[in-house]
């Protein structure tokens, strides 16, 4: 590994890049069986979800158009309020279109679940999540998750779309950020 490298800066591997494909393409073929015979569009959480979003819908075998949206959610630090301002909306009307959510990883779950309820006021025919991630704290709030990859322990974890002050993205695996690059 060169010194440059930026896999230097995780303490662990949680998930590698083949790890990840495996579990993508397991997402893949659910939806794809519960989409057989409706029309899906998935809606991409921008910025985290771009990886998520690229390698699900190339392994899905169904019609999968994508639209996009950026929110930002008001928060004291690192912990989001569930206030929610629309960055870049969607361009697609959803008028009895079946929707469904695709995002990186659900914490508090606070973001996804304003995100679902916003999404369901424009009349779509409904409105399903699937994430890669799902932390324990998710599990708390009333927010239905059709599809998840993993979960995991409550750590910070980076790569494969997940930001620490917007690098890290790029990595191929998902892994825990080591205390030096943040403290
Ligand atoms: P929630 O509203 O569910 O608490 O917030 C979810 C958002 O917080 C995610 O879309 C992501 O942007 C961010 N987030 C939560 N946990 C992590 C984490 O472990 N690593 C990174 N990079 N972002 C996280
Ligand atoms: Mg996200
Ligand atoms: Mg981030």
């Amino acid at each position: 590994m060169d010194a440059q490298d930026v896999k230097n800066d995780l303490t662990e591997v949680l998930y590698t890049a083949e790890e990840i494909d495996a579990k993508i393409k397991e997402l893949a073929a659910q939806i794809d069986r519960d989409y057989a015979d409706k029309d899906v569009l998935l809606v991409g959480v921008l910025k985290g979800a771009v990886m998520v979003m690229a390698d699900l819908a190339r392994a899905m075998h169904i019609h999968a158009p994508m639209d996009w949206m950026a929110v930002s959610s008001y928060g004291s630090g690192t912990k989001s309020s569930g206030v929610v301002r629309i960055l870049k909306d969607l361009d697609a009307d959803l008028t009895g279109r079946h929707v469904l959510i695709v995002e990186d990883i659900i914490d508090s779950g606070l973001t996804l679940s304003w995100l679902k309820a916003n999404l369901e006021s424009r009349g779509p025919a409904s409105v399903e999540i699937c994430t890669l991630l799902r932390k324990p704290e998710a599990q708390k709030v009333e927010i239905d998750v059709k599809y998840v990859g993993m979960d995991i322990p409550n750590k910070f974890v980076v790569g494969y779309g997940l930001d620490f002050a917007e690098n890290y993205r790029n990595l191929d695996c998902i892994g825990i950020l080591a205390p030096h690059v943040y403290e």
